[in-house]
């Protein structure tokens, strides 16, 4: 495969860009070799700056369920360009979008937009402490919530790529308003609740974890941090930049049936623009600006060309089955990558919710918490990646991210992916 040209971009981009790459998790350190530079996106497929075509698996980190360049995304951001693209004042469509996800995520009763998933992620918790009058917040190890201050410690996936679980630059007077507590680990939720309880303002948790690979909660956890929370006054917050819209309509609170008192949204909503949202009870919500004390606001919050792509891409996959196909055809790549690992004799265990998964090197059945994550065989992976790379799979570069399938992925791509997977499992042995 000739890469040339990505390599000719990959020194420039060096140069002028800090290890050439605007996001740490697109640099290939966790895999070996250079970043890849793209210049196209056609449904499944990737196309790269040399025109290797291949099937993507990262979907730009998530946002991209219905794939590259769906015509009806497209088509929306067409049509909102005609009117213009930035107004800083309120539109029909803000409203149109805020009723939408109100309908869908079932403790949204309203809904502040912002342009990422960090901003959403920061602003809820500084609601949640407004809401509380406490300080002190839990999160879990593995689990990312954007690179917000505070929620920088044992952070998940792009972090550990780079081994460097916390950031340097973060306060310590911050670091130690936030308490790390072991994912999927029911006693270690009772024994901090126990003693700081009545201290804490909120619990900031991913559902179903999409930054350690994919690591869905064992049966009851979301359930006890709801309990402990209503108990002790604290508010959960669900982290749902990356399973709202993904593995449900209504994110994954709708599958586990528990109720969150905050919600963050990202990626999936923007249809691949930047945009973000937390929401929640209208009790909570209040205590916003203008409305109340807690100050949040952005120049581009609801951009119009934002929203018009993720009015879109609701729509769409508001259709009937939309998630049950996504589903389905996650579930065959999943079997099928099962069977020929096993049949290379190669230890490697997998786990699926809806159109996100998580491919583990693993000697355990199953992959629940933080520890297997990280026992995993990263040499495997790496060799992995490239076979896979050199065969047309675009995976992310890194051990420990979620995969995702989008509505674009056909029988043929799966197959193809399979076919790619017997040979890269069988150059790990
Ligand atoms: C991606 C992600 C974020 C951060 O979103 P950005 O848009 O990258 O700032 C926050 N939380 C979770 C769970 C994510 O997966």
């Amino acid at each position: 495969m000739n890469r040339t040209r990505s390599q000719q971009l990959y020194e420039s981009a060096l140069q002028y860009i800090p290890g050439g790459v605007n996001s740490p998790v697109r640099a290939f350190k966790g895999v070996g070799g250079n970043p890849l530079f793209f210049k196209g996106g056609e449904g499944a497929y990737l196309i790269d700056v040399d025109g290797n075509r291949y099937i993507d698996y990262v979907g730009a980190w998530g946002p991209l369920i219905l794939g590259h360049n769906h015509e009806k995304v497209v088509a929306a951001i067409q049509a909102q360009l005609e009117n213009g693209i930035a107004y800083g004042a309120s539109t029909e469509a803000e409203v149109e979008i805020a009723k939408k996800i109100c309908s869908m995520v079932h403790s949204v009763e309203q809904v502040r937009l912002v342009t990422s998933g960090t901003e959403a992620t920061m602003s809820a918790i500084r609601l949640a402490r407004g809401y509380t009058g406490r300080d002190k917040i839990v999160k879990f190890e593995g689990c990312y919530h954007g690179h917000v201050d505070g929620l920088l410690v044992k952070a998940g996936s792009g972090a550990l790529t780079l081994g460097e679980p916390d950031s340097s630059g973060v306060p310590q007077a911050y670091s130690e308003l936030t308490h790390v507590l072991p994912f999927n680990n029911k006693e270690a939720v009772e024994e901090y609740f126990a003693v700081h309880g009545e201290e804490t303002a909120c619990v900031i948790v991913e559902p179903i974890a999409g930054n350690m690979g994919c690591v869905p909660p064992i049966p009851d956890y979301l359930d006890l941090l709801r309990e402990k929370c209503s108990e002790m006054g604290a508010l959960l917050i669900f982290d749902e930049v990356m399973t709202g819209f993904r593995v449900a309509p209504g994110g994954a609170q709708q599958i586990t049936g528990v109720l969150p008192d905050l919600t963050t949204l990202g990626k999936v909503i923007g249809g691949g623009l930047p945009i973000g949202a937390f929401g929640g009870k209208i009790e909570i919500m209040e205590k916003i600006a203008p409305v109340g004390p807690v100050y949040q606001a952005g120049t581009l919050a609801g951009n119009p060309i934002a929203v018009a792509a993720g009015l879109a891409m609701l729509e769409t996959v508001s259709e009937p089955n939309f998630y049950e196909e996504l589903r389905l055809k996650t579930k065959t790549l999943l079997d099928g990558l099962n069977e020929r690992a096993t049949a290379a004799g190669v230890p490697f265990t997998t786990n699926q919710v809806g159109g996100m998964f998580g491919c583990f090197f693993s000697e355990e059945e199953k992959v629940t918490n933080f520890d297997q994550v990280m026992a995993a065989n990263t040499e495997h992976f790496q060799s992995y990646f490239h076979t896979m790379l050199e065969h047309g799979v675009y995976l992310a570069p890194s051990a420990y991210e979620a995969g995702f399938v989008s509505s674009a992925h056909g029988d043929e791509e799966i197959s193809k992916t399979l076919d790619a997977a017997e040979k890269a499992f069988s150059a790990i042995n």
